[in-house]
């Protein structure tokens, strides 16, 4: 029987095995899994250190025993030492050190990210912590059971420090973000990153921008975590959130072709330069829809479908991934705030001719109660018509996830800005407008490039 062996056991590996047996359910499949944790949701745990989450047992996607009833092979606390691509094996160590080698006929490899670590002087003291496995999350939860809450510092005001801001404000804590770039959330244009920011503010969150964290130093019983401009904060736990570097050191030390960042070089196909060796998630460089070329954008989302794209390949099928186009969307206290495509400056650099317009429309009839302010920024090709990217902020019940994914959807069709106009979309006056929010978008936009069009609305 041929045997497909997957390295990480996560959104990437698990569907790169689960598919790989419905393809073929003759085939073995191992996964070799480096800590006890197979298919748990990293992405909920701000949510259980929240305490939303009662219990970190439910972040599982599925429980070991389920992915076992599909036929498949789990090796928990398991490490992949080395590849050897020619003899087609991989050497493994248990927990207590024992080392094996495991023969396979294909292999995809799911092994992920980890977190980056910026030039800061003292991560390694005690009261420093990232967010990236279980086991970070136990550490932190660890602190946060025993310590009553003085004050924290999360460095990065990217989606994941912002939602362990408010985490932690959740559990009481009076919390700094301090963040590099000159405003939050720097997936979204600087406009509505400000929104954000107030949010943050109006939830009792301090918010430094422009900051370039430089050291953190113990100072009696706290940290003090220093940085440019004069920075400084005291703080009982630093949370460094500052982004993810590809896991793909295994994959290079065996001779696999890596790009940007490091990330594994993989066609569509998810295979890389070495034969019957595929693979897929945080690990891989991307194929962006739009661009047309590869970008490392590592998103649970993506991983998940890539990783059933290696597995349905690594059980000899013809799968290919349709690409990203860096969907995302977060929810930060009171607001949601999403993304998709390309912002103005990332469709300059790929040389379109972009126009950006912002909108701000009310999210649904105002005569029902609850009505909110939805701020909406479509990007299209001045030139073309093209639609290129959105980028959505508003109320928590505004429905942002569902209008961004009807601008991913369009975006994923090559339709152009004033197609939208022509959607058939949903209306009740509780949860939208006659025109939904997606088309005055539109409409604004198609007016800014060509005044005249106002006609045609
Ligand atoms: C706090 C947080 C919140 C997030 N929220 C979102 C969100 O809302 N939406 C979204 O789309 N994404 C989110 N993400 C990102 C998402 O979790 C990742 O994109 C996703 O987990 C990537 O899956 P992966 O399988 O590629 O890698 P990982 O989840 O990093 O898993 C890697 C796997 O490989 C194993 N491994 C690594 N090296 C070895 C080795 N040598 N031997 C054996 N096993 C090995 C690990 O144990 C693990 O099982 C979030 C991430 C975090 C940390």
């Amino acid at each position: 029987m041929p045997h497909l062996l997957i390295i990480g056991g996560s959104d990437a590996g698990i569907s790169a095995a689960l598919r790989a047996r419905q393809v073929n359910p003759a085939l073995e499949v191992t996964v070799i899994v480096a800590d006890g944790y197979a298919n748990y949701s990293i992405c909920g745990l701000p949510f259980w250190l929240a305490g939303e989450t009662a219990d970190w047992r439910d972040l599982a996607h599925r429980s070991a025993g389920e992915i076992e009833d599909q036929g498949i092979r789990l090796l928990l606390k398991r490490t992949a030492q080395a590849i050897d691509p020619t003899g087609k094996t991989v050497a493994v160590v248990d927990e207590d050190g024992r080392s094996r080698r495991m023969a396979y006929d294909k292999l995809v490899i799911a092994t992920g990210a980890v977190p980056a670590r910026p030039p800061i002087k003292g991560l390694e003291q005690p009261g420093v912590f990232f967010l990236r496995t279980m086991g970070d999350g136990f550490a932190l939860q660890e602190l946060l059971a025993v310590q009553s809450p003085t004050s924290a510092v999360v460095v990065g005001a990217g989606y994941i420090g912002l939602e362990m801001a408010e985490a932690l404000t959740r559990r009481g804590w009076p919390v700094t973000v301090v963040e590099y770039l000159p405003s939050a959330l720097t997936t979204l244009d600087a406009p509505l990153g400000d929104l954000v920011a107030e949010e943050l503010r109006g939830q009792g969150v301090t918010v430094a921008t422009g900051v370039a964290v430089q050291r953190i130093d113990p100072q009696g019983s706290h940290l003090l975590v220093s940085g440019s401009g004069g920075f400084r904060a005291q703080a009982n736990l630093v949370l460094v959130a500052t982004g993810v570097r590809p896991e793909a050191r295994l994959a290079a030390a065996a001779g696999i072709e890596t790009g940007k960042w490091g990330a594994i070089r993989v066609s569509q196909a998810m295979e890389t330069n070495m034969s019957d060796v595929y693979a897929a998630g945080d690990c891989v460089e991307t194929y962006h829809r739009l661009l047309e070329r590869h970008d490392y954008l590592p998103l649970g989302s993506t991983a998940h479908r890539q990783g059933r794209i290696a597995g349905e390949n690594g059980a000899d099928g013809q799968a290919l991934f349709s690409g990203t186009l860096g969907t995302q969307v977060v929810q930060v206290f009171d607001l949601v705030a999403a993304r998709t495509g390309l912002r103005d400056a990332e469709a300059r650099q790929a040389n379109f001719d972009p126009l950006t317009v912002q909108t701000e429309v009310w999210d649904h009839k105002v005569y029902y109660p609850g009505a909110h302010r939805l701020y909406v920024r479509v990007t299209g090709d001045r030139r073309t018509g093209r639609l290129l990217g959105a980028q959505i902020v508003g109320h928590r019940t505004a429905e942002v996830s569902k209008r961004v994914d009807v601008f991913a959807t369009a975006l994923f069709n090559h339709m152009n800005v004033e197609a939208l106009n022509d959607l058939d979309l949903s209306y009740t006056p509780p949860l939208s407008t006659p025109w939904d929010a997606v088309q005055v978008a539109a409409q604004a936009w198609m007016e800014k490039r060509a005044p005249d069009c106002r006609n045609r609305l």
